[in-house]
């Protein structure tokens, strides 16, 4: 099993997600989350960028011990100081430099020459590291510049003194195969100390995808946030690439320092703290991720939960449920209502069963409270034991 790193930009690119906005507070009581969760970076903003923003990273900076804590920065000698400045107080500072690649970047937002964005990046890396021992460097748009430009990009800011380069997918526009090829190129360019990045987002649905390909190709360091937040359709998302690592050790032979049974804890913190709802069927930490209802799973579930789930629930901290809805049989019925203190013959399960489907068709699926007031009205009182609570 090889080592990776985890590095998490929940509060600098998926504070960026359209809406969004945290308060000092919010942001170091999640950058606590995140260092006891135990990703290797915590990037905790943008400080050029606001005043506030500025104060937030010192006070995460000043307080959070254990992890590498990232302050990103043009390659401007202001947005330099101001990201210097807010990395006084870190235990492990680590400076995040940005520029581009693309030529549509180049051309279109800095309408300038190849070699003059490459000359200011490279100063850029050379005032960080007379600084800082640990420089990241991450050009832009990298998946759609010109493989060789970008390689000699790569070699210019490492021999300026970066120790980390990274390979942003901003757009999400790269696809497996091609990130795996560039990781590779990338990774043979460069000396085996340099640590080689992907950042990668969402936009065609293969974020986290492309982030593990890039492991397989030799990527020492992956990106992403909780929930996948971040720009448009976000970053690739922290607890997919986690939880893929854990369950198919198989093709993916890597371990992250990432406590997994926190997962779902640190998920909702984040949903709460954003107000970025998890959709109901994300992977892992959807409230769906592991509910059932359909009769003929929570029957094979009953019986073995390896039939439905390939994923221990209480691994990620979650738990499983079955649920009562109209799609489930009479098995899963039978266990709930004993669950509840409640002990039906056949035929009482069937007329629960019967009363549960009426509703259901009208309203989804059943809590426990409604489950419980179906069978108290339709059970005899000897099948519903008096003061036996929900189990
Ligand atoms: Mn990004």
């Amino acid at each position: 099993m090889r080592r990776v790193r985890i590095f998490d930009t929940t509060l600098r690119d998926g504070e960026q997600t359209p809406g969004v906005s945290l308060l000092l507070g919010e942001k170091v009581e999640i950058a606590h989350a995140l260092a006891d969760l135990g990703v290797d970076v915590v990037e905790a903003g943008f400080p050029a960028a606001a005043p506030a923003e500025a104060e937030a990273v010192a006070a995460i900076a000043r307080s959070v011990r254990g992890v590498a804590v990232a302050a990103l920065s043009r390659t401007t000698p202001a947005d330099l100081e101001a990201a210097s400045r807010a990395l006084e107080g870190a235990q492990r500072p680590r400076m995040h430099v940005f520029s581009s690649a693309s030529e549509v970047h180049i051309r279109s937002i800095f309408q300038r020459s190849r070699e003059e964005v490459v000359e200011d990046a490279v100063r850029a890396v050379e005032t960080a590291a007379k600084r800082f021992d640990d420089v990241e460097f991450s050009p832009q748009d990298a998946t759609r510049s010109d493989v060789d430009f970008l390689v000699g990009y790569y070699r210019a800011v490492v021999e300026a003194g970066a120790t980390v380069v990274n390979i942003p997918d901003t757009v999400g526009y790269a696809w497996p195969w091609q990130m795996y090829d560039l990781v590779r190129r990338v990774r043979e360019a460069l000396p085996p100390e340099v640590q080689v990045s992907v950042h990668c987002h969402d936009d065609l649905g293969l974020a986290v995808a492309n982030s593990l390909a890039s492991l397989l190709a030799g990527a020492d360091q992956v990106e992403c946030t909780v929930n996948g937040i971040g720009e448009r359709a976000g970053n690739a998302s922290l607890e997919e690439i986690v939880t893929a690592m854990r369950v198919r050790p198989d093709v993916l032979p890597f371990d992250s320092g990432v406590r997994s049974d926190r997962l779902v804890a640190v998920s909702r913190l984040v949903a709460e703290r954003t107000g970025v709802v998890v959709q109901p069927n994300k992977a892992v930490v959807g409230a769906n991720a592991f509910r059932h209802e359909s009769g003929i799973h929570q029957d094979g579930l009953l019986k073995d939960r390896g039939t439905y789930e390939i994923i221990d629930p209480a691994s990620v901290g979650a738990e499983s449920r079955l649920v009562i809805g109209k799609h489930s049989g009479r098995h899963a019925l039978r266990r709930e209502l004993q669950a509840l203190g409640f002990f039906p013959d056949e035929a009482g399960v069937r007329a629960v069963w019967q009363e549960v489907k009426a509703v259901a068709a009208r309203r989804g699926d059943l809590s426990a409270e409604a489950l419980r007031a179906i069978a108290a009205r339709i059970l005899a009182p000897a099948e519903a034991p008096a003061g036996v609570g929900e189990s």
